[in-house]
């Protein structure tokens, strides 16, 4: 009898820790990744934003308001600096991994479970959006086991094995397999699994598909989305799939939803030293948290933000010779590095070779040099030389970065307009700085304190009682 009464009492318990449980979770998770977003890439962009202002007119971005803000320890289990792919394991599935892994264990033994499949199985919906392919390290962590991130056609299959409701990025890297020519086209594997793949809004738009989404840019090459500051109003951007992704789950969703969307391209600009893209990125970010705190104010407690990234990128350092930061001097960048690499291409390959007129010209144009901003004979002398080197005697090499190869007078030019902007670059990869993390909504002050990047899937797979 005492012992039916002890089991009815843990029972009762039980169920008591289960109903409290689940009034303190949060019903609706967003996980923004800023991919390479330190606190320096944030506070430069805010400078921009109060100096310039956004494209939309605002002058503050939105996150660093957020009333929880701490740093995050970015190591992995083999380096003091990460890769993104043992980030994206350690924020997605609360371990530790070694670089180059992805969601396995460091000895590449086992697969490791994300929180988002394991919310999944809880009968939330997933969102997996990134400006970058669905099948790159940052995603990549939430769904695949593998172990090496380069293996992308079996990162796209545990895509398709994943179940999860909505996939938007730049497409996949690898839909047919290189090694192994006889495995199905990735494309027909989702077909499979029950996905619909859509190419650009107004294909998605038209749709009534609505379970099962893949959302990609009409171009099929593209291994990204095109820089914010690069695209025409008819591209797919950032803000376009999480407002799709968003707007899907309002309506399709029954117990709850966890979104991640990844600024992938704040790291690819990082890499390449362009600062001008790298603030542009960073604004673009901004305005796809802007749509989920628009969800948060009229879901208050039952919504929780996280915005935080997986590592620094490239050391940036604000200040290089006095006291002043002239990070302003940016809006007069009107193209990326790429870009202008494209279009400096296109004229080497044209008939006529430009002159350095021209040239100053076309720089003129596109970075304000000699015009907003003012530039020294001694610097008109290097970018001369850059010029003559590989316009007029072909010699130079491209600049090769982790996701570019640039023209080199590209290159050179936007160096000097981010030394006149202020900006300091000491990598072209990545560094062991601590990451910002900002937080807002249900539980969020969960996360104050200095943090691990093992607490994010971590803390939360707390709340939900999940092993
Ligand atoms: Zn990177």
């Amino acid at each position: 009898m005492k012992k039916l009464l002890r089991l009815s009492l843990l029972g009762l318990l039980l169920l008591c820790s289960v109903v409290v449980n689940g009034a303190q979770v949060p019903k609706y998770i967003f996980l923004f990744i800023g991919d390479g977003m330190g606190f320096n890439h944030v506070e430069a962009t805010q400078i921009y934003a109060e100096k310039v202002g956004t494209d939309t007119g605002e002058r503050s971005l939105l996150f660093p308001t957020f009333p929880v803000m701490t740093q995050v320890c970015t190591r992995s289990a083999s380096h003091l600096i990460t890769c993104s792919s043992a980030a994206a394991t350690a924020l997605a599935t609360g371990e530790k991994t070694t670089n180059y892994v992805i969601g396995m264990d460091a000895e590449k033994n086992h697969g490791l479970k994300s929180l988002a499949r394991q919310l999944k199985d809880k009968g939330y919906k997933i969102g997996i959006i990134t400006s970058a392919s669905i099948d790159h390290a940052t995603p990549g962590g939430f769904y695949a086991s593998q172990p090496d991130r380069s293996m992308y056609y079996e990162i796209g299959v545990d895509a398709a094995n994943s179940g999860f409701d909505f996939f938007g990025g730049a497409g996949l890297l690898e839909p047919r397999s290189k090694r192994n020519p006889s495995a199905p086209c990735l494309y027909d594997l989702f077909n499979q699994k029950g996905y619909t793949m859509f190419r650009g809004m107004d294909a998605y738009n038209r749709a009534t598909a609505k379970d099962k989404i893949l959302l990609f840019p009409t171009d099929t090459v593209s291994k990204s989305l095109k820089y914010a500051m690069d695209r025409s109003a008819k591209d797919l951007s950032l803000p376009d799939l999480t407002k799709a992704c968003l707007a899907n789950f309002q309506e399709t969703e029954k117990k709850g939803f966890f979104m991640m969307v990844e600024g992938g391209k704040i790291d690819w600009a990082a890499h390449a030293h362009d600062g001008g893209a790298v603030v542009k990125e960073t604004i673009d970010f901004d305005q796809c948290i802007r749509l989920a705190y628009d969800f948060y104010k009229n879901h208050p407690n039952e919504t929780l933000i996280l915005v935080t990234a997986d590592h620094e990128t490239g050391g940036l350092g604000l200040g290089n010779s006095d006291m002043n930061l002239n990070i302003d001097l940016l809006q007069y960048q009107k193209c990326s590095q790429e870009a202008l690499t494209a279009a400096m291409r296109e004229m080497k390959s044209g008939k006529m070779i430009p002159s350095w007129e021209d040239m100053k010209a076309f720089l003129k144009k596109n970075l304000g040099f000699w015009e907003q901003i003012k530039i020294t004979p001694r610097e008109e002398l290097e970018l001369l030389v850059c010029y003559e080197e590989s316009f007029l005697k072909k010699k130079s090499k491209d600049v090769v970065s982790l996701y570019a190869k640039d023209e080199p007078l590209a290159v050179a030019a936007i160096a000097l307009l981010d030394k006149k902007a202020s900006l300091g670059w000491t990598t072209k990869t990545h560094t062991g700085a601590p990451v910002p993390l900002y937080a807002i909504g249900k539980q969020a002050v969960l996360y104050s304190g200095r943090r691990d990047n093992t607490d994010m899937a971590n803390v939360l797979r707390k709340l939900f009682l999940i092993k």
